[in-house]
């Protein structure tokens, strides 16, 4: 349930609220707007009787959240959330282009990419040091001596760390090493994982599973923020269809989606996403007029002679042309919201009434 505060609630009212909430053991999430503060109440299996909160003084009314994702839901917070390191940014007004090679090979093969990536004038670094491979016998990453090479990346190049926790005990090493935990699709419903990624106090990178819906992405991204940790960002990866021209089929459709049941930043990864090096680039552009809030690029040196992912990984030269392409198309999709918006980013939200947040996309829950 959403507790809508009057205008002009006191801090005491919206404390008063808070203990009642407790008192009850459940737990509230404030969310203080521009013009009111909004609270809401997580925990309960069942329907809350509304009654003991209408009545306090400063409420102004009390409202179900019919959606199965209160904390990742616009019901509850309508603003888009922005995560930031320092200068660097996902779901704020730049998009966010978050490149480097997908397993950490060596020092030399990560230093020369991140040179690459720190030129081009992005800001995210991704690699992979815990690698989460089909076969048993693949290169399984380089594990701590991989993330001891990123952290000397960040500190070479200012670039800010994307790593993937592949399980509990990697999660504790990327949150003490990295920026941002991604958590991989083969995890997404890794549940402990999931909890544990929401005790971390650095966001979570996480992405859809293969085979998962849209309700399934979002209540993932509940498991983490359900713990405390508001700080995610979503990846569309691409899913498995009948197709068999690429490795997976990108569905950027869940792009406007997403920004519109959802106040989280989503991204698009179009390498892992196709798996083909000329496939990426045009999904690339797609993804971004599209609107996602930024991508997730492989690149690599000598991509004939990666470990990991090869076929997929740009080379120095693509990656540049890439980025000044979709760097274009960012500037395109910002003029049409300016254009069209009332407010700032107007396509990505739902508008600032209520009852529009539920309308729109619907998932189809299969429990
Ligand atoms: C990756 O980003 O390196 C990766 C393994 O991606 P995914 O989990 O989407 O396959
Ligand atoms: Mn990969």
């Amino acid at each position: 349930m959403l507790i809508v505060m009057t205008s002009d609630a006191t801090e005491s009212q919206i404390q008063d609220v808070v203990q009642k909430i407790k008192s009850i053991g459940l737990k509230a999430h404030t969310s203080h707007g521009a013009n009111r503060t909004v609270i809401g109440i997580i925990g309960n299996l069942e329907p809350i009787d509304p009654s003991p909160f209408s009545d306090l003084p400063g409420v102004a009314e009390c409202l179900r959240i019919t959606k199965p994702y209160k904390l990742v839901g616009r019901d509850l917070k309508r603003d888009k959330t922005v995560i930031r390191i320092g200068e660097a940014e996902i779901g704020g007004e730049n998009m966010a282009i978050i490149a480097g090679v997908c397993a950490i090979e060596s020092r030399e093969q990560t230093m020369l990419t991140a040179q690459v990536v720190a030129e081009t004038g992005c800001r995210w670094f991704r690699g992979g040091a815990f690698k989460p491979r089909t076969s048993p016998y693949a290169f399984q990453g380089l594990a701590v001596e991989g993330l001891k090479i990123l952290s000397d990346v960040r500190n070479r190049f200012g670039l800010r760390i994307v790593t993937e926790a592949v399980d509990e005990a990697a999660l504790d090493l990327c949150e003490e090493y990295a920026d941002v935990i991604q958590i991989g699709t083969r995890n997404m419903q890794n549940f402990s994982l999931l909890k544990r990624a929401g005790q971390a106090r650095k966001p979570v990178l996480l992405k859809r599973g293969m085979s998962s819906t849209l309700e399934e992405f979002l209540l993932a991204a509940e498991y983490i923020m359900a713990e405390g940790n508001y700080q995610v960002i979503l990846c569309e990866r691409g899913v498995r269809t009948f197709g068999d021209h690429a490795r997976f089929t990108p569905d950027l459709a869940v792009i406007p989606a997403i920004q519109q049941l959802s106040h989280l930043p989503i991204i698009f990864d179009p390498s892992h996403s196709t798996g083909r090096r000329e496939t990426v680039i045009p999904m690339a552009r797609a993804g971004v007029a599209a609107g996602a809030d930024g991508l997730l690029v492989d690149i690599h040196p000598y991509p004939e002679r990666a470990l990991c992912d090869g076929p997929q990984a740009l080379f120095f030269d693509m990656f540049r042309n890439m980025i000044e392409e979709v760097r274009a198309i960012d500037l395109i999709v910002k003029r049409h919201r300016e254009s069209f918006g009332a407010a700032k980013g107007a396509d990505r939200t739902a508008s600032d009434r209520p009852e529009d947040s539920r309308v729109g996309p619907q998932c189809l829950t299969r429990e």
